[in-house]
């Protein structure tokens, strides 16, 4: 038994032997296991692969999948198989985009119109876009990303050409994510889908709207964003790298539905639309454009279109209390909702709503309210599609300059009728006192008739013995405010272009004006 005990005492102690030889080598082996994984992490190297010969490199990951394993060292200083990784460093397989860029590597980007937008706009629209309110809708945008940092895998420099997706972000009432893919390229227009190099970290591209038949009919949710005041971003999306997905980067941008169209005056002339499914934007923006373009074809406003600027409303309006009721009171409540209403402030010189459809006629909103409103179903007859900006420009004679029609009124209400006398009473191109109201120096601006022959003016004299209706005399026998009797005649009298200028220069008295209009060609001679 003693015997027995010593031998198992000496089996014992040669188990603890093993033991602990065991555990020596087991701490071995961890130690060797955790320098590796050290190593793996900290010097992963870029290269080729494991060779057939050495198989146990098979260890050394590709984590980007770019068919590069991590450098593979045979000589290690632990054991003789294997180590991922040895000077130089690998950033490679530590990080799956440590040779490219991607959306989640940008540090910041700027938005601004495109260079060209710019020249364009200030040679052919007489302003200088605001990259502090921006739309794309009218102007090619020009981004500016710039990169965190070089990225450790590009040993010969950052790359001339950065592969990135920019989309068109905004969320819709639901919070639902709106993505609208933008067609974007080099600036010089060569690459789509690329971002140029500029300097190191820095790397531009152009997002060009205006070439893009896809993007005028995709926006009405992009306007409705804006008008809620929800933000409408650019979003950013760099290639995925194998599994790897990219993060997208967003970039807020300074939105508005208020988007400047010509000119840098003060008067501020603004476009707007109120519901009407059959008007697509384009037909809109068309629109408003031709109405544009008669305020710089007739005079005065052709001389003095440096005192106007335009602007497109793209909000979508909804204005149900708009009527065409020949009622003062209603016709001020119209002009203050469609001020109120407007994205550009109330505070513009006129603004013109294209109005649905009510089988009404383009009115102005009282004069001097500054509002017209083009009548929708008017405006797409044919015979009066042509006569479009003369019509609107008769009506700004109204609105902007408080104007009275040249033709006689059918059957004015009482009420109408006391305003219209009282605006005439006030100086205006219709008069009951030409001698007074027509003359400046000396000199007679405007006809002065009477009785039998008439040149009447809103109101006509149909009862000379009523005191109640005395004669309104008009200046000139035919003009632009003749309206619908006015026979093709898109100009204004002298008269009623003093009273534009006045309001245009926002000074003077309207007779000091008429030797000026007299001397305009474009404006109907005295006498005429
Ligand atoms: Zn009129």
């Amino acid at each position: 038994m003693k015997n027995d005990n010593a031998k198992l005492k000496t089996e014992e102690k040669k188990r603890n032997v093993l033991k602990r030889s065991f555990l020596l080598f087991a701490l071995f082996v961890l130690v060797i296991v955790s320098g590796l994984a050290i190593t793996r992490s900290v010097f992963a190297t870029h290269g080729p692969g494991p060779t057939p010969s050495d198989q146990s490199c098979t260890i050394c990951p590709d984590n980007d999948k770019d068919g590069y394993r991590a450098y593979c060292d045979t000589s290690h200083v632990f054991d003789k198989s294997f180590s991922c990784g040895y000077p130089p460093p690998d950033c490679n397989d530590a990080d799956p985009w440590s040779h490219s860029y991607g959306s989640k590597d940008i540090a910041s980007v700027k938005v601004e119109y495109s260079p060209g937008y710019v020249a364009k706009t200030q040679t052919d629209k007489k302003f200088t876009p605001d990259s502090k309110k921006l739309n794309p809708t009218l102007g090619d945008f020009l981004v500016t990303a710039t990169f965190k940092a070089k990225k450790c895998g590009m040993t010969a420099g950052t790359p001339a050409l950065v592969p990135m997706k920019i989309f068109y972000t905004t969320k819709d009432s639901s919070g639902n994510e709106l993505s609208f893919y933008l067609i974007s390229a080099t600036p010089d227009n060569r690459t789509i889908g690329y971002l140029a190099k500029v300097s190191d970290l820095v790397y531009q591209g152009l997002i060009s709207t205006s070439q893009d038949p896809r993007f005028l009919p995709a926006i009405e949710p992009y306007i409705a964003s804006v008008a809620a005041n929800r933000p409408v971003e650019l979003k950013f999306v760099g290639p995925d790298i194998g599994p790897n997905k990219d993060t997208p980067k967003y970039q807020p941008l300074p939105m508005t539905n208020c988007a400047q169209t010509y000119g840098s005056g003060r008067h501020k002339v603004v476009y707007m639309r109120s519901y009407d499914p059959g008007t697509s934007l384009q037909g809109y923006i068309a629109l408003a454009n031709t109405a544009n373009r008669s305020f710089n074809v007739i005079e005065p406003f052709k001389k003095y279109q440096n005192e106007f600027s335009h602007y497109i409303d793209l909000k979508l309006q909804s204005l149900p209390g708009v009527s065409l009721a020949l009622d003062i009171k209603q016709l001020k409540y119209d002009a203050n909702m469609v001020r109120k209403s407007s994205s550009c402030g109330a505070r513009g010189s006129a603004y013109v709503l294209f109005d649905k459809g009510d089988n009404s006629s383009p009115r102005a909103s009282g004069l001097r309210n500054g509002v017209i409103i083009m009548d929708g179903e008017f405006i797409e007859e044919e015979e009066y599609a042509v006569d479009i900006g003369p019509i609107l420009v008769h009506e700004a004679g109204h609105a902007f300059a408080g104007l009275m029609d040249e033709y006689v009124y059918d059957d004015p209400a009482p009420l109408f009728k006391d305003y219209l006398l009282k605006m005439a009473a006030r100086g205006n191109n219709c008069t009951t006192d030409p001698s007074k109201y027509y003359s400046y120096g000396g000199f007679m601006y405007g006809l002065k008739l009477t009785p039998p022959v008439v040149n009447f003016c809103s109101l006509d004299d149909l009862s000379p013995d009523d005191p109640y209706r005395p004669l309104l005399n008009r200046p000139s026998y035919n003009s632009l405010m003749m309206g619908h009797d006015r026979k093709n005649e898109n100009r204004f009298n002298v008269v009623s272009c003093g009273y534009i200028l006045k309001t245009i220069k926002k000074g003077g008295t309207a007779k000091s004006y008429f030797p000026e209009c007299a001397a305009m060609p474009g404006i109907i001679p005295v006498g005429e």
